[in-house]
């Protein structure tokens, strides 16, 4: 098992890629936290990983509200005793051209996958620099790298989650924590449904591997970076995206 007994949070877990994430770290052995923001969509997912035989709790959290994200840090150290892992995963999107976005729009998706993000890390690293060891992924995407048709709040915010990334691993390497990030293509949740399918076809055209992505592509990614086979890539942003270019 690659995560033994190492306690795990994700972040947006009840569904799409953190739910995948959380089954698979929790198959891997890992003591899982999952994290987000419906009730009933928690439950599910810690039913179905104990139904497994896996270790699990739920916590609702809203990832922009720093209250609920230290209750979520607190309840995590209290029940498992520590934290090793955090997959910043919760993210959303609200898109529209940039002549018609609306200041509504901008500040949504700033907030939770920016300032969510933060909210996160910074609540984590201070455990995992405590204990001297830890790993926080953060969830970016291929559309921050290249930038999207219609997606100008969100293309800002998985850029400055590099950046974040990159800083925490500067900053934090010497105490014993790695940073990363993943930057997945066009992979099928309930995220992507909302695309029209002819933009999903044309992605899945331009792939050389002539597919869109499934939870579970990324979910191996993020299991790589938080296992120890890592234990020497830090800063890095890996691209899952079936060698898609926008
Ligand atoms: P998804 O299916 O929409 O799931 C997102 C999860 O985040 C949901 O469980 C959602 O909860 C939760 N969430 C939203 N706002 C939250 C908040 N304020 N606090 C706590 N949880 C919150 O998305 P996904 O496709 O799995 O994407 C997961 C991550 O990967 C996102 O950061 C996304 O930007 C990134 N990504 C996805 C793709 C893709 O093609 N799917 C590509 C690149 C990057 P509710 O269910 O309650 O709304």
């Amino acid at each position: 098992m690659r995560l033994k007994d190492k306690v795990a949070i994700i972040t947006g877990a009840g569904r799409g890629i953190g739910e995948a994430t959380a089954k698979k770290f929790a198959e891997e052995g890992a003591k899982v936290v999952v994290a987000s923001l419906f009730a009933e969509e928690v439950e599910t997912t810690v039913n179905e990983i104990k139904a497994e035989g896996g270790e699990a709790f739920g916590v609702v959290v809203d990832v922009t509200n720093r209250e609920h994200v230290d209750k979520m840090i607190n309840e995590a150290v209290e029940k498992y005793g520590r934290l090793d892992i955090i997959v910043n995963n919760a993210g959303i999107t609200a898109d529209s051209t940039l002549v018609k976005m609306t200041e509504e729009q901008w500040d949504k998706v700033i907030n939770v996958n920016l300032k969510g993000v933060y909210n996160c890390g910074q609540a984590a690293a201070k455990v995992m620099v405590e204990q001297g060891s830890g790993v926080i992924l953060n969830a970016s995407s291929v559309v921050g790298i290249y930038g999207n048709y219609g997606q100008t709040n969100y293309a800002a915010t998985k850029w400055g989650v590099i950046g974040m990334t990159k800083s925490w691993a500067k900053e934090l390497g010497k105490k014993g924590v790695r940073a990363n990030a993943v930057a997945p293509g066009f992979i099928l949740t309930p995220m992507t449904e909302k695309m029209p399918e002819k933009v999903l076809d044309m992605m899945k055209e331009k792939a050389p591997v002539k597919r869109l992505g499934l939870p579970e592509d990324i979910a191996n990614a993020y299991l790589y970076l938080a296992s120890d086979e890592a234990s020497f890539v830090t800063g890095t942003v890996l691209e899952i995206t079936g060698g898609v270019v926008l």
